[in-house]
């Protein structure tokens, strides 16, 4: 939700039919303020259940743009929306919700040599994904929502899928995003110098950058004593973004997680990755939840791209499902209570995978599935 920038008059069912207007009249995109559409967009795949006041399905960026500066005037809060697979209720309120994902969703350009992209935040990552392929590529932050979450709303939350030990977050992995703040204005967001006082420039961002990096220095303090040292922490703003550091800061790292509470994000550039031709699978079996965890310390030192635990409910739903069948009886040896297993590269270190049959699974353990190749 991002917050109202300008005085405006309250909400009101009088209001409400002008502003319905005003966004037909100036835009056009779909304006939906009927009860059904609204209904519709009232629900995400969390259990919150928010009536808004309107919907806009923005057609082009200016668009977009447009409706939040009506909106400003008018003055409602705005929520963006990408697939609305948040389950923490981000993507329901009251006033106009704006939905990007159905006509938002270009690749707006692709540097093959380099390995990046930049996007519309309305792409659906399995669109994005299908698209780089061709290109030997891929964006690897993988969430189980892969085939209805837009890289907007993976920004938004900070996402991270299943091969985030070896990939990062969506965090690790944003370059730089275009977003419009509360006020309308269109900044980028990317390195910055951490000496901005000496940067010569009219950007309007610079100012707001500058301000941000100096609360980041006087805080330092704080947040290396408070923030948690963990992988991923979706838990309020990345202020640590802003502290001093060897490198430049990039402030669109900041706009990850933020929910779209403090921008409006236009565009966002990627880092890409080459695609995984070949996997390996190795699987360990455990007695106990308690043997399976203890063993990951063990397991991801050999650097797998992903380590999975999987109960004996998941193994006996998956053996009921057509698809999984056959991996179930390639990699699961009788009856264990929990199966971790461990993806990785070819090419990795056959003797540290066998060496991980003593160290990781053997003490839990009678049976170890060797690493399986899969396509
Ligand atoms: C079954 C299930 C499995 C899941 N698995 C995972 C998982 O493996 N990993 C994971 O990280 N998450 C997971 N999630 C959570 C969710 O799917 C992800 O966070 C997903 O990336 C959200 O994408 P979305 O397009 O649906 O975003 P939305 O839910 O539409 O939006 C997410 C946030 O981004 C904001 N936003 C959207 N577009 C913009 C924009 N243009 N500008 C500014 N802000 C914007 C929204 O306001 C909202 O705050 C799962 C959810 C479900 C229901």
């Amino acid at each position: 939700m991002l917050p109202v920038a300008a005085s405006g008059s309250a909400m009101s069912n009088t209001g409400s039919v002008t502003l319905e207007d005003r966004l037909k009249r100036e835009t056009t995109g779909e304006v939906l303020f009927d009860r059904f559409n609204r209904g519709r967009y009232a629900t995400d795949a969390s259990f919150y259940q928010i009536m808004p006041a309107g919907v806009v399905v923005p057609r082009t960026i200016d668009e977009a743009l447009r409706t939040l500066s009506i909106c400003r005037d008018d003055g409602r809060i705005v929520t963006p929306r990408g697939g609305g697979t948040s389950q923490c209720g981000q993507t329901v309120n009251d006033g106009i919700v704006i939905d990007f994902s159905k006509h938002l969703n270009r690749i707006v350009s692709l540097d093959v040599e380099n390995r990046t992209c930049v996007v519309e935040p309305g792409i659906v990552l399995d669109d994005l994904n299908r698209q780089l392929k061709k290109r030997g590529l891929w964006f690897p932050v993988d969430v189980s929502t892969a085939s209805r979450a837009t890289i907007g709303g993976m920004a938004g939350n900070n996402s991270c899928g299943g091969r985030s030990l070896r990939y990062g977050t969506m965090r690790d992995n944003t370059l730089a995003m275009d977003a419009a703040l509360a006020d309308g204005s269109l900044l980028h967001f990317g390195e910055v110098p951490r000496d901005l006082a000496q940067v010569n420039s009219s950007d309007s961002g610079l100012d707001l950058f500058r301000d941000m990096l100096a609360l980041g220095e006087r805080e330092a303090a704080e947040i290396a004593e408070k923030f948690p040292k963990v992988q991923r922490r979706v838990g309020g703003y990345n202020l640590d973004a802003l502290v001093p550091r060897n490198a430049p800061n990039n402030m669109a790292h900041l706009l990850v997680g933020s929910e779209g509470t403090l921008a409006f994000t236009t565009k966002v550039e990627l880092k890409l990755w080459p695609v995984i031709r070949n996997k390996v699978l190795g699987v360990c079996h455990f007695g106990s939840f308690y043997q399976a965890m203890d063993a990951a310390q063990h397991l991801v030192k050999l650097r797998p791209i992903a380590v999975e635990l999987v109960d004996r409910t998941m193994l006996a739903l998956g053996r009921e499902i057509a698809m999984f069948q056959p991996i179930i009886g390639v990699a699961v040896r009788g009856d264990p209570d929990i199966s971790a297993s461990a993806g990785t590269k070819p090419n990795a270190n056959g003797a540290a995978w066998s060496r991980s049959r003593s160290r990781a699974c053997r003490p839990a353990s009678p049976s170890f599935a060797p690493p399986a190749s899969m396509s």
